[in-house]
């Protein structure tokens, strides 16, 4: 669930995102661990928040690559709320945080626009102490975008409206994250320094306040946390009418185009071979087993592009 807000002063916009009901159901399916969970859900809700004011057809997709046991993790968001991720270490556990199990490393980030041959590339290294800090800072080096990014997770004893979280069989796990989501605050173009840096200091101080009235942002008329979230700056609600769901593109056909990247010589040992080959998608877990007619159309294809 998403909505999108600006400020009556013009001074910020703002989107705000409760990851929960679209991830919790995939967490389940893909068996991911507690932290992995929480690192791809802020990076999820990452992606979803900046792609929140962009225009339909467009998107962005975050990549860290961390020097640290985690690896790599990747989510991208469209603005019209499809959202995809992958982890290389989903299972991974024994770290306090995910900023720890990232151990440092570079963020890419990659806008998809129609109609462009090739989607825009900005890399930054992590600087900050949290994967807030790191989106922060990447809006501010490569867009010269004032932000306060707010990503959260609520663990069990922490989520304050129970009855608002759906329930399901992985309420009952003590270890998991029971609410996942957050929001992103950017200022204006031409707004005084000044006003960004009181709303920083304000978002500092009220932090912990902050996380746990997340959830009800969704629930409750946005006017009586204005003075709680917004150093009273009081706002207005803009349109969104889309739904945030979990979405993949793949498609065996799309899984049978990625084996044109083999020689043909190399599909045609694999028809020898007798092999059935299974590939898993990595965003979504779909399993797709290929058989024999299949590569027999892979190395039609192949045939065809030499032809050509
Ligand atoms: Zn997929």
């Amino acid at each position: 669930m998403l909505k999108r807000f600006v400020a009556n002063d013009f001074t910020f916009r703002l989107s705000v995102v409760d990851l929960t009901p679209t991830l919790m159901p995939i967490r389940h399916t893909r068996s991911w661990s507690p932290l992995a969970t929480e690192a791809i859900g802020k990076m999820m809700t990452g992606a979803i928040l900046m792609a929140s004011h962009l225009k339909p057809g467009q998107g962005v997709g975050l990549l860290i690559r961390g020097e640290g046991a985690l690896k790599k993790i990747y989510a991208e968001a469209y603005h019209t709320g499809e959202v995809r991720a992958y982890c290389s270490e989903p299972q991974l556990s024994g770290f306090p945080t995910v900023e720890e199990a990232i151990g440092g490393g570079l963020l890419s980030v990659t806008r998809h626009q129609p109609f462009q041959k090739s989607p825009f590339h900005g890399n930054v290294p992590l600087v900050g102490s949290t994967l807030d800090e790191y989106l922060e800072h990447y809006l501010l080096q490569s867009q010269q975008i004032r932000s306060i990014m707010t990503l959260s997770t609520l663990w069990e004893q922490e989520v304050p409206f129970p009855a608002d979280i759906p329930s399901s069989p992985m309420n009952q796990e003590k270890t998991q994250p029971k609410w996942i989501g957050g929001y992103l605050l950017e200022i204006m173009p031409g707004v005084e320094d000044h006003v960004y840096q009181e709303l920083k200091k304000h978002h500092q101080v009220q932090n912990s306040q902050i996380r746990v009235m997340l959830p009800t942002l969704f629930s409750k008329d946005p006017s009586i946390w204005a003075s709680t979230f917004f150093n009273d700056h009081a706002i207005t609600e803009i349109d969104y009418p889309y739904s945030i769901r979990y979405e993949c593109p793949c498609s065996l056909e799309r899984v049978l185009r990625s084996l044109t990247l083999f020689e043909e010589e190399d599909i045609e040992a694999m028809i020898q071979e007798g092999s059935q080959e299974i590939v898993t998608c990595q965003m979504c877990g779909e399993i797709y087993h290929i058989s024999q007619e299949h590569l027999e159309t892979v190395k039609s294809w192949l045939k065809n592009t030499k032809a050509n």
